[in-house]
């Protein structure tokens, strides 16, 4: 496989993650053709023989019992550069074979998370997961990146918030109808030209992104499908030529972020008040159930394109990230 996109093991809140890298079983690769997409057509193509093989390869990579997994959970995410949910990517016979392999492993995972868009999760598929009895929560993995008006045009995602309210109140009414808990990785990305036009209004962009996600948290959370967020910096591709997004601000504003989600009253954070919050709601800390529902992790980790500086910028800013991937709060900056 070619190395630009790699997912490193990250231990986060839900325990470790792993990744079950699979090529894409579909000539052409993935059907959409996201306009700031670095996936080439065909660049990871293989039939559905190679693709089994590949299963079992990656299975027993992952069927490791070492120390860790005493201290920690496990949760598995399929990764096939397209949509793992689409027969024509991931024959269904395939992605039985790999969901049951993931059942058997000696240490089971409490979730599977698929990357794919939500045009190809439906009731049948959710009915096929059913009926294969899995001890493992199944999550679908959205590329949201923003829903700003900025971000959709600059992403060319333009009806991303209507596939999510699809994807998302399907999978409610399933779940409130079959006592099932089928759930949502919802990834953001931060570029603060979804917010600002000049990137020295340094709270202008803190500002624009803290608005962004919790007004979707305010909007998603404790609606009958647990939510997780992954919230990814964006680091310069050939073709985005926008510039590696500033970290101090990013953490800023995912400390904030993470805050809103104790149940803090953020406004004092803040140069404005978001008043399209309902900050009501977040007076009294979150129950239990609410806290399993809405949960938020920072996806830096992942690496490939960055160049030395966001490698040194990673470096600094690691105790934050990792405090952010637990939940935890720390000073605004060090
Ligand atoms: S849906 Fe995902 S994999 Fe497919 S083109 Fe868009 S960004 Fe790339």
């Amino acid at each position: 496989m070619k190395k630009t996109f790699q997912l490193k093991k990250r231990i986060d809140k839900k325990g470790i993650r792993e990744v079950i890298y699979l090529k894409n079983e579909r000539k052409g690769g993935c059907p959409f053709k996201c306009k700031m997409c670095d996936i080439k057509k065909q660049c990871f193509y293989v039939s559905k023989n190679e693709n089994k093989k590949r299963i079992i390869s990656e299975i027993t990579k992952i069927d490791v019992k070492g120390p860790i997994y005493k201290k920690y959970d496990r949760s598995i995410l399929i990764y096939n550069s397209g949509n793992a949910t689409n027969p024509e990517e991931l024959c269904t016979e395939n992605l039985k074979f790999l969901l049951i392999s993931i059942e058997n492993l000696k240490i089971k995972p409490l979730s599977v998370i698929m990357s794919t868009r939500g045009a190809f999760v439906n009731k049948k598929l959710l009915d096929f997961f059913i009926g294969l009895k899995l001890s493992y929560d199944i999550f679908f993995n959205l590329g949201v990146e923003s829903l700003t008006d900025k971000g959709k045009e600059i992403y060319g995602k333009l009806s991303i918030q209507e596939e999510l309210d699809k994807e998302f109140n399907l999978l409610r009414r399933y779940n409130l109808k079959n006592k099932s808990n089928f759930g949502i990785v919802y990834n953001f990305l931060f570029l603060p030209e979804f917010f600002v036009d000049n990137r020295k209004n340094n709270e202008d962009i803190i500002y624009g992104f803290v608005k962004e996600i919790t007004t979707f948290i305010n909007k998603y959370y404790n609606k009958g499908v647990e939510i997780r967020i992954n919230l990814h910096p964006f680091y310069q591709t050939k073709k985005l030529k926008f510039k590696n997004a500033p970290l101090r601000e990013f953490i800023a504003g995912a400390m904030i972020i993470q805050r809103f989600i104790n149940g803090e009253n953020i406004n004092k954070f803040l140069k404005r008040k978001i008043s399209s919050v309902d900050f009501l709601k977040n007076k009294n800390p979150l129950s239990n159930k609410q806290k399993k529902q809405t949960d938020i992790f920072i996806g830096v980790q992942d690496y490939g394109y960055e160049t030395k500086i966001w490698k040194k910028e990673l470096k600094k800013w690691g105790k934050h990230i990792k405090a952010i991937n637990e939940g935890k709060c720390l000073p605004l900056f060090p």
